[in-house]
């Protein structure tokens, strides 16, 4: 299954027309639509700064090295990934060793997730729809979206180009303050679920994990809001988003056999706590 193209709500075209030594960039970023509507940054200046940010994000956060692990939650995103059209680029999952329930992606197929999250889910498929759900905000190219509407296009191609060693730094800071990229608008998050309840089935996962899931997380507010704090912060709206996702499930077929939980994920819950 390949995720199909979507429009997508985008920086307005009009607002860098005037910047002429942008061209090029625009022309590289036309030859990758498809992947989610117009985004004048190109695939490979993505990849380009997910890889500064990656080494940035590896200094500053603790990630997990237990391979066991590591290796499980790249199998699930690999997974999911081989559905999309950007199933050829070089994505990396890593998981944060926090007690917090949070998720984010970076651009560059970058997805970090949270020990505290892998050990609260109720099963794979809600772990797995939080996966889907990242690599849906990947996919369409959200992060770069946001990046480009916050700092302007030609200040990220310049820090891309390493021009602006400052910007890759206050986006890392960013992160590290937030716990995410940035704020996505309400139709990304929509769309990262869409397209995640859509990925699920190919990796033989129900989608109905991810309706589990917000589930679970709004439970979780109401004994323990520290652990999911930042998560509501940078994720609203979670009661809209469930009936959004459960309306999409209801209009899919062939999901009968599909699976809410196995004993690999139940092994590496354990490995975990
Ligand atoms: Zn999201």
């Amino acid at each position: 299954m390949k995720v199909r193209a979507r429009t997508v709500p985008s920086v307005p075209v009009a607002r860098f027309l005037p910047v002429v030594v942008l061209l090029g960039v625009f022309t590289a970023g036309c030859a990758t639509l498809g992947f989610g509507g117009v985004n004048l940054i190109s695939i490979e200046e993505e990849w380009e700064m997910g890889r500064q940010l990656e080494e940035e994000l590896a200094e500053e956060l603790p990630l997990l090295e237990d391979a066991v692990v590591n290796e499980y939650v790249s199998a699930i995103g690999d997974l999911l990934v081989s559905q999309t059209r950007m199933a050829d680029l070089d994505w990396r999952f890593h998981v944060v060793e926090e007690p917090e329930v949070n998720a984010f992606n970076v651009p560059g197929g970058l997805v970090y997730v949270y020990a505290g999250l892998i050990e609260e889910a109720g099963g794979a498929a809600e772990f797995v729809s939080v996966m889907a759900h990242e690599v849906g905000h990947g996919v369409a190219r959200h992060g770069t979206e946001r990046l480009s509407q916050q700092f302007g296009l030609s200040v990220l191609a310049a820090a891309i180009l390493g021009q602006e060693p400052g910007i890759i730094q206050q986006i890392v800071a960013e992160i590290l303050a937030v716990g995410a990229i940035a704020s996505f608008s309400r139709s990304q998050e929509f769309e990262a679920d869409e397209i995640g309840v859509e990925l699920m089935p190919g990796a033989e996962y129900h989608p109905r994990g991810m309706v589990h899931l917000l589930q679970r997380l709004l439970e979780l507010r109401e004994r323990e809001p520290g652990a999911v704090e930042r998560f509501f912060a940078t994720h609203p709206d979670v009661t809209d988003r469930i009936q959004r996702v459960e309306e999409r499930i209801e209009a899919l077929e062939g999901l009968a056999d599909l699976r809410m939980d196995d004993d690999q994920f139940r092994s590496i819950q354990e490995r975990i706590r």
